[in-house]
């Protein structure tokens, strides 16, 4: 069985943006390319998944004016990335479709894990990684995911605001993270499936989960941040100074 990543790294990263009263002639770098400790987070976290010994191919889905640049930036100052298979392609317009392309390009056993990953999530640990593969070839799809711990309610969006219509009992309710692992045969059904429906979702589980398999969640961890806001930089940065 072999171990193939794919990472979606093609978005542009507009809540990282500043605020557009403040906001410069030029435009932003995408989240995955701002700078951390002097390193694109994208490139800190291709380190996790190309230092990890179950891993062998990694597919980066990137937008098609990036690609150049960042082949020749880890030529230059990221080698250690190519002890892996390291394959770009074209990410798409969504998530989804960045991922259904990289897809589309991996050559793998239906029984091959594939494991997806947000390319702003660089504090991914390998115990993390080695439970997910380890829940995907067993369950066929898994997840990392940490319980709530704040009380989560569901809202109804209003012209100031949003208005409560329930609260979920927390005890049933778990925050999604990533790596999401699949066995190949299941994700690629699901894909299929969302693609002939129309059906457009946040992650990777929503649509293995549409496909009537189950889906397994292993606990995941508080410092597996997806770097989004600029206050998550500042997290990022403190956590790499430990
Ligand atoms: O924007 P969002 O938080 O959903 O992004 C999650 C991940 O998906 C990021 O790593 C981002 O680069 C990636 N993405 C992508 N293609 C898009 C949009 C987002 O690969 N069109």
């Amino acid at each position: 069985m072999k171990v193939v990543v794919i990472i979606p790294a093609a978005g542009l990263g507009t809540r990282m943006a500043a605020a557009p009263s403040v906001r410069m002639a030029k435009p932003a770098t995408s989240k995955q390319f701002t700078d951390l400790a002097g390193t694109p987070i994208l490139i800190h976290t291709l380190r996790r998944f190309a230092a990890h010994p179950g891993v062998s191919e990694i597919f980066v889905a990137l937008r098609e004016n990036e690609m150049a640049p960042f082949r020749s930036r880890v030529e230059k100052s990221a080698k250690d990335l190519l002890q892996k298979k390291l394959e770009l392609v074209v990410g798409g317009e969504h998530r989804q479709q960045s991922v259904a392309n990289a897809i589309g390009a991996v050559q793998a056993a239906d029984s091959d894990v594939v494991l997806v990953h947000d390319a702003v999530r660089p504090f991914v640990t390998p115990e993390i990684i080695d439970e997910v593969i380890h829940a995907a070839e067993k369950y066929g799809a898994a997840i990392a995911g940490l319980p709530a711990v704040d009380t989560v309610k569901q809202v109804e969006r209003t012209a100031e605001g949003a208005l409560i219509t329930a609260t979920m009992p927390r005890e049933r309710v778990v925050m999604a993270q990533t790596p999401q692992g699949f066995r190949f045969d299941v994700l690629k059904r699901a894909f299929n499936e969302a693609i002939a429906d129309g059906f457009m979702g946040t992650d990777e589980a929503s649509l293995v989960e549409r496909s009537g398999h189950d889906v397994a969640v292993v606990m995941g961890s508080p410092s597996n941040i997806k770097i989004t806001t600029p206050a998550d930089l500042e997290l990022a940065e403190f956590y790499l100074r430990k």
